[in-house]
């Protein structure tokens, strides 16, 4: 099959749970054992009290759309993902945005809207990696 864009190659020990959760069909957040808040992305201090007391916890899935772009241009020749598609920033249920596609929709800024509630999709791109996709929720 043929990659229809470029995979990160997960290094950093911090990002381990989050790639392993994906393979499983889990998405894993960061959370704060002292002030108790979950942050994405993955790093070794709680950006919210620079604690290092850092644990994991699976993300519902849902959120809504904080904000989005209809792009009509590959900008990247690696990415072959058929225009147009949609870029969009989630706010997870759990508080931390990610960047991420939304999929299963038509591109068009009539029926694309801000707060539309989404939900999660696994895509497994290769043994190793599965992206985080969304989709608006049922
Ligand atoms: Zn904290």
């Amino acid at each position: 099959m043929e990659l229809d864009r470029p995979l990160p190659t997960p290094i950093t020990p911090e990002c381990q749970p989050y790639w392993d959760g994906l393979k499983e069909n889990k998405l894993m957040l960061p959370q704060c054992q002292d002030c108790g808040k979950p942050f994405f992305y993955p790093r070794i201090l709680c950006p919210n009290c620079h604690s290092r007391n850092i644990t994991w916890i699976q993300a519902s899935g849902k959120g809504k759309l904080y904000s989005f772009e209809i792009s009509h241009q590959k900008l990247n020749r690696r990415f072959n993902v058929p225009t147009p598609y949609i870029l969009a920033m989630i706010e997870l249920e759990e508080g931390p945005r990610m960047m991420s596609n939304l999929i299963e929709v038509d591109p068009d800024p009539q029926v694309v809207k801000c707060e539309m509630p989404v939900e999660v999709v696994f895509e497994k791109m290769t043994d190793d990696i599965t992206i985080p996709l969304f989709k608006p929720a049922q």
